[in-house]
């Protein structure tokens, strides 16, 4: 654990933005904060509440060519990736891009996204401002202890340092020699964390996280899914500006002399109407309140069953916001099933 002044962070960050590396941080954006390339070190917040996004883009593309073929049978992976730094990543979000790096490389490696995972080194920072929708302290993702290079956290004259990694190392060594943090920085940090493991809770959850697909075991045919969908738009905002929606559509193009082509790749959503739509154009969740609880059993059901229980809900709370008929809210869903069907 290293102590480092705001001036001298300051500092580090410009060497950072002149290094080979792409520096990507939080700013702010009218009255909003977004992740976007950092030009000088004075644009950097890491007292935003939330960004409109999530970093995820920086992970997964919303477009990538994937490859470029030939009649023939030749063809180029396009695989591109240089060092990146992720400046201000809150550990909600952090816990996103942990979950897909397990399933991207779990059964189907996914060579475009671990290549680009690779070279990304993620500079973590604890919350400073809880956002209006934030729920991570029910979703056990308030704090991280691991998963970062570099874990900051604002200590109140300077901020304390948990370098974790080889890469954390190689990059804070542009920073200079830094002194160990003190205890009472330390006792600052733990502070901080104490009140944001409970605080950042604007939807308490009435259950643990982990009893979630337990209660979605006995709910698939509940009425909640078609009362909801009702006023859905199908406008997949809040597939959009998830952490943890991860899902793509993969598409050809061909030249017009049909001699050469690529393939390429975008984020899709399965709230979208067509989603689900496959080849003769049968859609297999035609209906809204079916795309609905799709959504929330992947949330709580299905992603844990592949990744060792984990919720791929960590409680950002940007769905809640995004929403225009208010419906997207998944502690309102998990709750209402919780106070109808109980718990056994
Ligand atoms: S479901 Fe909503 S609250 Fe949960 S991680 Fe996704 S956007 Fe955030
Ligand atoms: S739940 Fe809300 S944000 Fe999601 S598709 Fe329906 S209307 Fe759009």
């Amino acid at each position: 654990m290293k102590k480092i002044s705001q001036e001298a962070f300051a500092q580090f960050v410009t060497a950072l933005i002149v290094s080979e590396r792409q520096v990507v941080g939080v700013q702010a954006k009218d009255d909003r904060f977004a992740f976007g390339p950092l030009e000088q070190a004075a644009d950097l917040r890491l007292d935003y509440d939330v960004t409109i996004l999530p970093p995820k883009n920086y992970v997964l593309p919303p477009r990538e060519t994937l490859l470029t073929y030939e009649v023939g049978g030749t063809y180029n992976s396009m695989i591109e990736a240089g060092p990146l730094v992720l400046l201000g990543v809150h550990p909600y979000d952090l816990v996103a891009i942990n979950q897909m790096d397990e399933l991207f490389s779990q059964d189907q490696y996914d060579a475009h996204y671990m290549a680009r995972r690779k070279q990304i080194t993620i500079v973590a920072c604890d919350v400073a401002m809880p956002s209006k929708n934030v729920f991570a302290s029910s979703m056990g993702t308030a704090v991280v202890d691991k998963g970062y290079d570099i874990l900051i956290t604002d200590v109140g004259e300077g901020y304390v340092l948990d370098v974790a990694t080889d890469k954390g190392r190689e990059l804070i060594a542009l920073a200079g020699p830094l002194p160990d943090a003190s205890d009472q920085d330390l006792a600052r940090r733990q502070a901080v964390q104490d009140k944001n493991r409970k605080e950042l809770n604007r939807h308490p959850l009435e259950c643990k996280p982990s009893y979630l697909p337990k209660l979605l075991e006995r709910a698939y045919d509940h009425p909640i899914w078609e009362q909801k969908a009702q006023t859905c738009f199908s406008c997949g905002s809040c597939n959009l500006v998830c952490p943890t929606c991860y899902c793509f559509d993969v598409q050809d193009d061909v030249d017009w002399d049909l001699k050469k082509g690529c393939r390429w790749r975008a984020w899709d959503g399965c709230l979208l109407e067509n989603f689900a739509t496959v080849a003769g154009d049968h859609n297999f969740r035609k209906r809204r309140a079916d795309r609905f609880r799709h959504r929330l059993y992947r949330k709580a059901k299905y992603v844990p069953e592949k990744i060792g229980g984990q919720i791929a809900c960590v409680g950002c709370g940007r769905c809640v916001g995004a929403c225009i008929p208010d419906i997207a809210n998944p502690v309102a869903v998990y709750n209402a099933l919780l106070e109808d069907i109980g718990m056994d």
